[in-house]
């Protein structure tokens, strides 16, 4: 899942980017608004982390012109404690959600979890298709009840196809997701990974849960459950 991280102060954002990214996001980091105004009208983020102080184009201002704009990704805001007028002005705006600093680093990452999670239609952490399980919380795969190994890259293809399942997920979409913008992209690796994952997910390839459709991407082909 790919991450706008939008915050001024340069420790703050290495640090929300290091711990995003031990936990297996792509984080694209920003700090201003208006460059971060460019990044989510250009890209299609699956969560943006937005400091309400910001140089150029302050956080409200930064939701504001997204939402006008139909960019409809969720966004967690961080706020200074006691600016409550600040929250509801950021809520107002088109947050989704807020965190008050200082925070705890597990309270960004539970709620930027639950947005994600929410935004693809779930509200519940797991999610089921026939004998595969899907735990966003905890990152990790179950096959039959069975702890499937996963590398991150893969866990990554594995949710965003299923959190679009039944739906054509391009190739090009994919790789947005699952990296940020520096980094070097390769449709090779992508059908690599794609190619790991049937075989863990399906050892003995009779549920075909991953279907590829010829030159246009690839499909998770189960139903949820529950
Ligand atoms: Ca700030």
């Amino acid at each position: 899942m790919r991450v706008l991280i939008v915050e001024d102060e340069p420790e703050l954002l290495d640090y929300l980017n290091r711990k995003l990214e031990a936990e297996g996001f792509a984080c694209d980091k920003s700090a201003d608004g208006e460059d971060a105004l460019f990044l989510g009208e250009e890209y299609d983020y699956d969560l943006a982390i937005v400091d309400l102080g910001l140089p150029k184009l302050d956080g409200i201002q930064l939701i504001n012109r997204w939402r006008e704009n139909n960019r409809n990704f969720p966004v967690l805001i961080l706020t200074a404690r006691g600016k409550w007028q600040d929250k509801v002005a950021g809520l107002e705006a088109g947050a989704d959600d807020y965190v008050v600093k200082p925070f705890q680093i597990e309270e960004i990452l539970a709620r930027a979890n639950a947005l994600i999670r929410r935004s693809a239609g779930y509200a519940s952490p797991e999610m089921r298709f026939e004998n595969i399980c899907i735990d966003t919380r905890a990152k990790s795969v179950r096959l039959d009840e069975q702890s499937l190994d996963l590398t991150t890259y893969e866990y990554n293809s594995l949710e965003y196809l299923a959190s679009r399942h039944g739906q054509i997920v391009s190739k090009t979409e994919l790789t947005e997701h699952l990296y940020d913008q520096d980094f070097d992209r390769d449709s090779n690796v992508i059908e690599v990974f794609i190619a790991r994952l049937r075989k863990k997910l399906d050892p003995q390839g009779k549920l075909k849960p991953i279907t590829t459709v010829r030159g246009r991407g690839y499909r998770f082909e189960l139903k949820p459950q529950g």
